[in-house]
């Protein structure tokens, strides 16, 4: 290894024995001890979707309803949905189900300790399969995500924009890996990237890399991870029914495959670019009544962004493939519906 990557493996290391953030699921620096894979997982699929302040209390709450992975493995769909709401993209949840039930099936409920056999697991990504590699089993495993593509870019001022650099700035990110203290490693360029190294508005003058960052060298720190314009993200327009008999809330369960996949949910149109008219909201509606505009919500997905009418009626019939819901069962909807069932219950065009 080169002396630069020695100097810089150094100083990042010398910097996260003193700053490393203190998480739920970390141990620090020098405890000497390695943090369980069940909580290294749960906590890297969490995170991958969102940041540490919004995934923290979830993922106390999942620790808590269920404390190991068996647990987890023995734990309910449904339940699991709900509690996942609010993290979004649902597919995760499900691939945490399978996964924890094949650590469990497979593996007689402890997590395999090497890169290759995370990577065999349900629902394990190679990024999933380094970070619990690397963190909870201290493998010398190249651990890459948005944050260290970032630092690397701007260490090393990569020219090529992303996602075509993606192998490059990998690459960068492997060369400073090493056998020792690979857990911490990981760790402390994920902290970097986070705390120091941010999108915006990097703290290059508290960096321990900044004597070695060629972008910052420039004065052009910002401008790195170069960036290829992106497409708009395409907006999508539907139509969600809000079903009320007495003080119970009519809830369907989505269909297993799809976007937002076997959760339960206000029944609503398909979503396509078009607005939908009062006819075909009236010919789309769960049962013939009397249907009222409550206006229109929006809500931001990862690919799509939505515009959500929302119509409310009364009725007295039960109808097939509904389930009557209290108010506070509202509050484990996908956020999409919980915003719908919301503006539904407030308010009236
Ligand atoms: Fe990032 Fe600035 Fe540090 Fe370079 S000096 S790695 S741009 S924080």
């Amino acid at each position: 290894m080169p002396d630069i990557a020695h100097s810089i493996r150094a100083r990042l290391l010398a910097w996260y024995d003193l700053n490393a953030r203190t998480l739920p699921w970390r141990i620090a620096p020098g405890a000497g001890d390695r943090p369980d894979a069940y909580r290294v997982w749960l906590s890297e699929v969490m995170l991958q979707q969102t940041t540490v302040p919004h995934a923290t209390p979830y993922f106390l709450e999942f620790l808590r309803r269920w404390p190991s992975v068996t647990a987890l493995a023995a734990a309910e769909d449904g339940e699991v949905m709900a509690a996942w709401a609010g993290l979004g993209y649902y597919a995760r949840a499900r691939n945490l189900l399978a996964c924890a039930r094949a650590v469990k099936a497979q593996h007689d409920g402890v997590f395999p300790d090497t890169e290759s056999g995370l990577l065999a697991l349900p629902g394990v990504g190679a990024y999933t399969a380094a970070a619990v590699a690397a963190i909870a089993f201290d493998r010398a495993a190249n651990v890459v995500d948005g944050n260290v593509e970032r630092v690397m870019a701007r260490l090393y001022a990569v020219e090529a924009p992303t996602p075509a650099a993606k192998p490059e700035l990998k690459a960068l990110a492997g060369a400073l890996v090493q056998e020792d203290r690979p857990g911490d490693w990981a760790q402390a360029l994920m902290d970097l990237g986070a705390v120091i190294c941010r999108p915006r508005a990097p703290l290059c003058d508290r960096c321990p890399l900044s004597q070695s960052c060629t972008a910052f060298a420039a004065g052009a720190a910002e401008t790195y991870p170069r960036k290829t314009k992106k497409a708009d993200r395409p907006h999508r327009h539907g139509a969600a029914f809000l079903l009320l008999r007495g003080d119970r809330v009519a809830l369907i369960r989505r269909p297993p495959k799809g976007l937002l996949g076997g959760m339960l949910a206000l029944p609503s149109t398909e979503w396509r670019a078009d607005p939908f008219s009062r006819a075909e909201v009236e010919l789309a509606a769960p049962i013939q009544a009397t249907w009222r505009s409550c206006g229109e919500i929006e809500h931001v997905f990862t690919h799509f962004s939505l515009a959500l009418q929302v119509w409310r009626a009364e009725t007295d019939e039960e109808i097939d493939g509904i389930f009557w819901a209290g108010r506070s069962r509202l509050d484990g909807l996908p956020s999409v519906f919980l915003k719908a069932a919301r503006a539904g219950l407030d308010r009236l065009v």
